[in-house]
């Protein structure tokens, strides 16, 4: 009964779950295994011992936060929209310009959400396929053909791309933006601090392109759920208009604020995982059948054979890895997000102790 009342498009989804077993290390979600400095934890026992003021709401418009990003980025206050992880921008921006049957346009494999909000939107999801055996490398002019093809309203670019690594460059995100002017050209750039390229400075010379950026990776605040877009004024207003009514918690607005004026220290734990994935690269190098795909992020793509029976032996040995078993483009690969060098010194132990004794 209660399914009939459902839009037939949802009657099909299922709830995303998130694996809560017990782990030695977690690296199957792309987080910092790094904790908040712990200048910014006394900074926040302070903050509690002095009565924090929950009881009061939030600002709305997350004043102080915009403000700070929007100097980093030398962009307007009014050019920044801060959402409940990235995961609401990408909602609100779909529910803003994707009606019943209207495109959305991505390469595929790619981050899952864009096509789960598009389906809750009652969207149509178009994937484009990348080509595996180069490096999943992304073709520009074949996708702008598409692009144009298929009349999207909105189009997705994870850059880099999540799984694969790859990076487009700028010159190709301007010629999509300029190009493919009649849809709305989102670049998400949840991994961008690891490249190191943004195109969030194009965007006072492209109206219809936003730029995604999120708290959970390189600023370690995955659990605090906080992300933003950068856009020019008008598209940052249409956010606006749907954005739900003080989504970003008083707590969430403090410590995102903190930790996003530590620039300093947050681009020593940057550079310190960069140099983690050059090692880590240069070990999975040694392991005979891995092919490792190039990666611009915080992990690394590798095609393995029995790819879902090695993730399932480094979960019984406490390790957490990503598999794709579902995604015929990826069930031959696992994904690993760079740890610290202890972390990923187990991991490549038990790696190849499992691929060894095959
Ligand atoms: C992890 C990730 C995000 C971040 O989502 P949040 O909601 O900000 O935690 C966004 N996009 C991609 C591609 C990601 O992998």
């Amino acid at each position: 009964m209660i399914r009939d009342l459902v839009r037939p498009e949802l009657q099909k989804l299922v709830p995303y779950v998130s694996h809560q077993i017990p782990y030695r290390i977690k690296l199957d979600a792309n987080e910092s295994p790094f904790e908040l400095p712990e200048s910014i934890r006394k900074k926040l026992a302070d903050y509690f011992l002095k009565g924090p003021g929950l009881n009061i709401y939030p600002d709305n418009e997350s004043v102080e936060l915009r403000k700070t990003i929007a100097k980093h980025w030398n962009v307007e206050p009014d050019e920044v929209v801060v959402g409940t992880g990235s995961n609401q921008l990408i909602q609100m921006i779909i529910t803003v310009f994707v009606g019943t049957g209207e495109k959305v346009v991505y390469p595929w494999p790619t981050f899952s959400m864009y096509k789960i909000n598009t389906l809750i939107a009652g969207g149509a999801p178009v994937a484009v396929p990348l080509d595996k055996e180069r490096d999943f490398l992304f073709d520009t002019d074949e996708f702008i053909a598409a692009v144009k093809k298929e009349k999207a309203k909105v189009v997705f670019l994870c850059n880099p791309n999540n799984p694969t690594g790859y990076l487009i460059s700028l010159e190709d995100i301007e010629r999509i933006a300029k190009e493919c002017n009649n849809s709305i050209i989102v670049v998400d750039e949840a991994y961008a601090e690891f490249c190191p390229q943004s195109a969030i400075p194009l965007v006072k010379k492209y109206e219809n392109l936003v730029v995604l950026r999120t708290f959970s990776k390189a600023y370690l605040l995955a659990g605090a759920r906080c992300g933003y877009s950068v856009s020019g004024p008008e598209i940052a207003n249409e956010i606006n208009k749907i954005r739900p009514t003080y989504n970003i918690s008083s707590l969430t607005q403090l410590i995102a604020q903190m930790v996003f004026e530590e620039q300093n220290e947050m681009q020593k734990m940057i550079q310190y995982l960069i140099d983690r994935r050059g090692e880590l690269e240069a070990a999975l190098k040694k392991a005979k059948d891995v092919y490792i795909y190039p990666s611009c992020a915080n992990y690394i793509l590798i095609k393995v054979p029995r790819a879902e029976e090695i993730s399932k032996e480094l979960e019984k040995r406490g390790i957490l890895i990503r598999s794709f078993p579902n995604d015929p483009m990826l069930c031959d690969c696992i994904r690993i997000t760079v740890g610290t060098k202890e972390q990923n010194d187990i991991f490549l132990e038990e790696f190849f102790d499992i691929i060894n004794n095959f």
